[in-house]
């Protein structure tokens, strides 16, 4: 064999070329399926309304042409039709010079870790939380800090300042993560929490994750409300949930504009193409047509508590387009047997847990339906 051919050379395998840090790690990996009912990634069920295809498609059009030039590396007018959104529905003046964008609120996650985080530094989150923020955190070399959730006498998923802030005096993190409403558990957390976790960390970056907050129930107020003079504070959202886009692949973030400064030090030239922003400027014309599946959407929620509630499961009250429930005797058994009813919800790694999308009134209907004919033989018992 010639050397060449990698005789009489002992040349590394690609296992142990990868970074020491990676191996053994698994991929992200939802199961995407083809099933009549899919309520597994949380996006919204509803098609993108005519109106909005047709603004989509002339959009693309206007700039197909000239797709031999690359995009507005800054998307100016993209910053400023999310900023003006912001101000909108929050009442909180965004200006354009806050707004940053990426491909999914994931990217915006990961320019977050890129600038601010890093081999050395330490980034805590409260779990169970998105399964999304400690494997952004880890591809950057940063450590990831399981905190955790649960305040005695509220619920097993609540997290209140008191145990946020010991949480974070006894890790010193440089990021910390917020998610809220919370995925999988669907709970928003008090503001009070925010501005605890905030003052009592006074060298990290605080991220709150809102990707669900179009679907929060009333009186619950965005940390976008505690932006100002809050240097280090940092809250994403994504067109992926309510605005019924994650195909267009658009996060977003408000921060300080020195936050946004700092990722453009790490953001690749040109990150969000031509189409991409001219997709998600023409959606954002039409907020009202692309939002107005939200109320919809919140009653199925709050049917899939109410009916699962009467059913024996322990649904979490839920401020998202999604319900977390418990008492499932065997999750991994019920998740089969739901498929096996051609309906796909997921699986989150809870014990006797499971989380659903609330879809339609018709796919939420089939779900009931299988949920209720298998009830019998998938309740876990209650203690006694
Ligand atoms: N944050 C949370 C809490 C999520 O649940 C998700 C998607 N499931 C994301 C961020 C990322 O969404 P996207 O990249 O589509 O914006």
């Amino acid at each position: 064999m010639s050397p060449a051919e990698g005789g009489g050379r002992d040349d590394a395998t690609v296992g142990e070329l990868l970074r020491p840090d990676l191996r053994g790690s698994t991929p992200y990996g939802a199961p995407q399926l083809d099933v009549p009912v899919a309520l597994n990634t949380n996006e919204n069920a509803y098609a993108v309304p005519q109106v909005v295809v047709d603004a989509v498609v002339e959009a693309v059009a206007g700039v197909a042409q000239e797709l031999n030039r690359y995009p507005d590396r800054e998307f100016t007018r993209l910053r400023r039709m999310l900023a003006s959104y912001l101000t909108t529905v929050t009442g909180v003046a965004v200006g354009e010079a806050q707004v940053w964008a990426g491909n999914g609120s994931n990217e915006v996650l990961l320019h977050l870790l890129q600038a601010f985080g890093g081999p050395g530094r330490r980034a805590l989150g409260f779990t169970p939380a998105y399964s999304m923020h400690p494997v952004i955190t880890r591809t950057v070399g940063t450590q990831w800090v399981d905190g955790l959730r649960g305040v005695q006498g509220q619920g097993e998923f609540d997290l209140d300042a008191d145990s946020a802030v010991r949480q974070v005096l006894q890790h010193d993190p440089q990021l910390v993560f917020l998610c809220s409403p919370n995925n999988p558990t669907g709970t928003a957390v008090g503001l009070d929490v925010v501005e605890a976790v905030y003052e009592a960390a006074p060298r990290a970056l605080v991220v709150v994750d809102e990707a669900y907050a179009e679907f929060a129930r009333p009186g619950t107020p965005s940390a976008l409300t505690l932006l100002e003079g809050r240097e280090r504070l940092v809250v994403t959202r994504t067109m992926s949930k309510a605005f019924a886009l994650a195909g267009t692949r658009l996060g977003y973030l408000a921060a300080a504009p020195a936050v946004t400064d700092a990722l453009r030090l790490v953001r690749m030239p040109y990150h969000l193409s031509a189409p991409t922003q001219a997709i998600a400027c023409a959606a954002l014309d039409h907020v009202d047509a692309l939002l107005a599946t939200v109320e919809q959407i919140k009653a199925q929620r709050d049917r899939i508590v109410d009916e699962l509630t009467e059913l024996g499961f322990r649904p979490v009250p839920s401020d998202a387009n999604f319900v977390l429930f418990g008492g499932v005797a065997d999750e991994t058994a019920l998740w089969t047997a739901l498929l096996d009813h051609g309906v796909l919800v997921r699986d989150v790694g809870l014990r006797h847990h499971l989380r659903v999308t609330a879809g339609t009134p018709e796919e939420t209907g089939t779900f009931l339906a299988a949920l209720r004919a298998l009830t019998p033989t998938h309740l876990q018992e209650q203690p006694a």
